[in-house]
């Protein structure tokens, strides 16, 4: 017996999973301190260092979490009290590293930005002495994609170790750690990756492991990690179904090809994104990710009135936003296991709420 009706997803997270990975959900999980399950870790440790092209020597943690958690625990293992950080400041996600480093004491310069997507870094050049930046590669509030590249390429100039938060646009946008020059790079299960929540994971370069200091967290202590994950092992009960569903989502896109995978997507928010030319809603920015379309409507029409209805009349569940934002954006994610029909689904139900209007 379903608890809800069906609902069609286009939310960053949950989103939409294949028929496979849900059904890997309805497995018993099995024992996992032994040699099939070390077995099982390593591979997903090798294939998540191949499709981020991570430098040769970087690791990967594997926490059971969401996403959050590994922004947290990777400001408190990797930063200090004493170093100053910058922390690009573009909406909640970026607001929400503000608030971890303060919580935790590291000092930071909170670079707000605004409508860029820092193809430009000069206005960087101010904070150059720092020591670390951290920034949401997409900043999911408003559909934001930043110049990864520029990024890395200032933090390379300046000998900054580079944070990034790529967890909702890993798999449906590139992300290169060498390229970029990432340094530590957070994911978790279920957004681009389009596994159930409940896993975050941390890539570290050598430079980022050389960083990594014991002790500031019983749990999310990285050194412990690092030493179990020698074995393929973590230090806890890991949320084993979440990594066995990983394993075969990350091998799936091996044989595929990573670049297959974000063509895809791409494909999908191309076509949404043309569908809905003739009706009068205005992209947010012109830096929006393959991930995302975040969408303002014109003529008065209220952002939170369209998220009412695609729900309440159609089953469809678009992200609102809150504050500022809430009449004047709302979200749609093209992550997960979306194709044109499904996508067709919410055109048809977007076009319905205009048609009621007239
Ligand atoms: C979703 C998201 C997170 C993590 O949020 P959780 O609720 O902890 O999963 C972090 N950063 C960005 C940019 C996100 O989109």
């Amino acid at each position: 017996m379903p608890i809800a009706p069906e609902k069609y997803l286009f939310v960053p997270g949950p989103v939409k999973m294949s028929p496979d990975i849900l059904a890997l959900g309805a497995v018993q999980p099995p024992y996992f301190r032994n040699q099939a399950f070390s077995e099982i870790l390593r591979t997903c440790e090798r294939h998540l260092l191949t499709l981020a092209h991570a430098p040769e020597g970087s690791r990967v943690i594997f926490l059971t979490a969401s996403g959050t958690a590994a922004m947290e625990a990777s400001v408190i293992n990797l930063l200090t009290t004493q170093e100053q950080s910058i922390v690009i400041n573009g909406g909640s996600f970026g607001q929400r590293f503000v608030d971890i480093c303060h919580l935790h004491q590291r000092p930071i310069y909170n670079v707000k930005v605004n409508a860029t997507n820092l193809a430009n870094t000069d206005s960087l050049e101010t904070f150059k002495e720092a020591t670390a930046l951290l920034i949401n590669a997409h900043e999911t509030s408003i559909g934001l994609l930043y110049d990864l590249k520029a990024i890395g390429a200032f933090c390379k100039k300046y000998k900054l170790l580079n944070i990034v938060d790529a967890i909702s646009l890993f798999v449906t946008d590139e992300i290169d750690m060498q390229a970029q020059a990432i340094d530590a790079l957070i994911l978790s299960s279920h957004k681009g990756l389009a596994l159930p929540p409940g896993l975050a994971m941390v890539i570290l370069s050598p430079k980022a492991l050389q960083k990594v200091k014991s002790g500031q967290s019983y749990y999310f202590d990285f050194q412990s990690h690092l030493d179990d994950g020698l074995r393929g092992q973590t230090p806890f009960t890991p949320a084993i179904t979440i990594i066995l569903q990983l394993h075969l989502r990350l091998s799936q896109i091996m044989a595929r090809g990573i670049q297959a995978e974000q063509h895809q997507v791409k494909v999908i928010a191309d076509y949404f994104r043309a569908a809905i030319t003739p009706l009068p809603l205005k992209p947010y920015s012109p830096y929006m990710p393959n991930a995302m379309t975040a969408l303002t409507p014109l003529d008065a029409i209220k952002a939170s009135d369209i998220v009412a209805f695609l729900d309440s009349q159609h089953n469809v569940i678009v992200a609102p936003n809150g504050g500022d934002l809430k009449e004047k954006l709302f979200r749609v994610a093209h992550m997960g296991d979306m194709t044109e029909a499904y996508t067709d689904i919410l055109i048809n139900a977007l076009f319905d709420f205009y048609q009621v209007q007239r």
